[in-house]
């Protein structure tokens, strides 16, 4: 294993949540900039009102799922291309026992959702760029950017953590991946 996996979490109201933390169009323009916009289902731009999916519900639980690489493998890892493949298969690895989990404690809360990661359910990728309809609308759970919440300050202000990324493309100490329940 190159990188220990720790987690945090904290429960807060949904009123208070989604009031000082969604703000969909100052996230669609910041989501503007990443490769995906556009390219999957599972993130903007929407043709549905974002707020559809996370009104209505009591209790947000906030999770971080960090993946902390040591000081011999960054160093190993400091072409980008190598740090890519790298912080890639971690989490790959880390999603593909979290998103089971995710799933599964929102089946044992009946009326709560998920918000995992942006969506990787189809190893062949997404229809999207195709322009063809989702293959799994039922099974597609969004990221909280994707529909407009402002996740960097929410995991700085409830879970005390700093969002890390890389300004030279050389591997980050941390990858932090944020999801949610939220409950009825
Ligand atoms: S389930 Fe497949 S088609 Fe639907 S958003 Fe995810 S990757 Fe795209």
């Amino acid at each position: 294993m190159i990188y220990k996996v720790s987690r945090k979490k904290a429960s807060v109201t949904a009123t208070e949540f989604v009031k000082s933390y969604r703000d969909p169009e100052r996230m669609a323009s910041m989501c503007g900039e990443c490769p995906s916009f556009g390219k999957s289902w599972g993130c903007p731009p929407h043709d549905f009102n974002v707020a559809s999916v996370s009104d209505g519900y009591a209790t947000v639980e906030l999770m971080a799922t960090i993946i902390e690489f040591d000081e011999q493998v960054r160093a190993s890892c400091r072409a980008r291309a190598k740090a890519r493949e790298v912080a890639e298969r971690a989490m790959n690895e880390v999603l593909g026992t979290l998103l089971p989990e995710m799933y599964e404690m929102e089946r044992l809360v009946p009326g709560s959702r998920c918000f995992t990661f942006r969506c990787r359910m189809c190893p062949e990728g997404c229809t999207r760029p195709l322009g063809q309809p989702c293959r799994f609308p039922e099974q597609l759970r969004y990221s909280l950017e994707a529909v407009g919440f402002d996740v960097t300050a929410a995991a700085q202000d409830i879970l005390g953590i700093g969002l890390e990324w890389s300004k030279d493309g050389s591997l980050p100490r941390h990858i932090t991946l944020i999801t949610a329940l939220m409950i009825p």
